[in-house]
């Protein structure tokens, strides 16, 4: 994405937003400090200035109105005194543009119109979404032309314990679900979700997008965050490892990419391990013997889409037995992966498939308590523990770029280490601000 960052101002924020005893949500509360008195003073005399669709609003009379059932553009700037030859003159002129019967019923547009008392139009401004709009400006030659407002982007800090699980807890704060996700498939590699427990913290630096100021436009992207499981630290920072592609990537502190050859479960973090790897089980079922599980359990909801942990080719998808409807992976001489249970497949042998590809949908077929995908993980033949073998990177950081990584993350985790958790925010709630980054495309 091409933008400018402009201005870093330190516009301070009233951070207070105890939410629970154990939580801490920074920056989401946008108020503003009231403008200084002498400013107010010294503007008395004169209106401020008022841009918008790069014209001074104040040299206009504006009248801003939605398209209404039966509307068209002829019809509007009949309306607004504009005859018939002219009105034809400017669609045609302004149709490589801009299709003016493209106007949908309840999008705004805006006339500015002279200022004298004929008050005649001399531009037509539509706005198809909050982002873009259409100019079609016919104040002397006629031209139209396609335009983007301004968007904010706004930098945020946050941070939280664990006394749930990730989306219980980020639920909390009121965080988007997108934020939630993009966080979860940042870590889907280095961290099991279901293993983050009560007293786990996180922090995360984010930027979410304004238009105009106020209206959210969505998440831009996750700059780093931090996980600490078990008194473990868990980096991520996001990095252009290729600025030609656009190609980005999550590294640790060590520059160590985030990325594995394997996921870390084949569902999303919304999930739960019911039954994990364990050669010495005991059913009570069986009269306590021995029954030893090969597999690792991870139960969510029936339909629940099950990923291939990794990139490989389908071997088997097929309906047998206690295994039920299951698909195997090879991914390449060393490891293949296997998924048993399931509802439905999505795939055919000798498919090639890439990590995170949906490859079925959790189901309870073949012999089965309840829903769930049972993950198998073979080594050169034999089922191994996932969780216990060290899994290559996916795409190691080069040499020439560890250094220059290093130095970039080098701020960012100052940053990073410096965001409070909920005991420390008393005395520390004057310092925090969120660092505003304008941009104009
Ligand atoms: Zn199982």
């Amino acid at each position: 994405m091409d933008r400018r960052r402009i201005t870093k101002l330190g516009i301070k924020y009233l951070i207070a937003c105890l939410l629970s005893i154990s939580l801490f949500l920074g920056c989401k509360e946008d108020k503003q400090q009231p403008p200084l008195v002498e400013e107010e003073l010294a503007i008395a005399e004169a209106p401020a200035d008022v841009y918008e669709f790069g014209f001074n609003l104040n040299d206009f009379v504006v009248k801003r109105d939605t398209i209404k059932k039966g509307d068209s553009f002829g019809e509007i700037l009949e309306r607004n005194k504009i005859g018939y030859p002219k009105i034809f003159h400017i669609a045609e002129k302004a149709k490589d543009t801009f299709d003016i019967r493209r106007l949908q019923v309840g999008k705004p547009y805006t006339l500015l119109c002279t200022k004298d008392s004929l008050q005649r139009p001399t531009c037509f401004i539509y706005q198809p979404n909050k982002v873009d709009y259409v100019v079609i400006n016919f104040q002397d030659s006629i031209h139209a032309y396609k335009r983007q407002k301004p968007i904010k982007f706004v930098e945020k800090e946050i941070s939280g314990t664990i006394y749930s699980n990730l989306s219980v807890t980020m639920d909390s704060l009121h965080l988007s679900p997108i934020l939630t996700n993009t966080v979860a498939d940042i870590y889907a590699w280095t961290l099991d979700f279901y293993k983050l427990q009560k007293g786990d913290k996180f922090k995360i630096i984010y930027t979410d997008k304004y238009i105009e100021d106020s209206i959210y436009a969505g998440l831009d992207n996750v700059k780093a965050a931090y996980f600490e499981h078990n008194n473990e630290p868990f980096y991520a920072f996001e990095f252009v490892t290729d600025s030609v592609k656009g190609i980005m990537d999550y590294f640790d502190e060590n520059a160590k990419n985030l990325r594995r050859a394997f996921l870390k479960s084949p569902i999303k973090f919304r999930y739960r391990i019911s039954s994990r790897y364990n050669l010495r089980r005991r059913i009570a079922y069986y009269g306590y013997k021995v029954r030893p599980h090969k597999g690792t359990d991870f139960a969510a909801a029936v339909g629940t889409p099950i990923m291939a942990t990794a990139n490989g080719t389908v071997t088997k998808s097929t309906y047998a037995g206690g295994n039920g409807n299951y698909v195997k992976i090879r991914h390449n001489s060393t490891y293949e992966t296997q998924y048993l249970h399931m509802k439905r497949r999505n795939v055919k042998v000798g498919q090639h498939v890439k990590q995170g590809d949906v490859i079925g949908w959790v189901g309870m077929t073949g012999n089965t308590g309840g829903p769930h995908v049972c993950y198998r993980f073979w080594k050169n033949g034999k089922q191994v523990d996932p969780f216990r073998q060290k899994l290559p990177e996916a795409e190691p950081i080069s040499d020439s770029l560890k250094a220059k990584y290093l130095d970039f993350i080098a701020p960012i985790k100052v940053q990073l280490d410096a965001i409070p958790y909920d005991d420390e925010i008393f005395e520390d709630t004057i310092n925090n601000n969120n660092n505003l980054i304008t941009s104009n495309n």
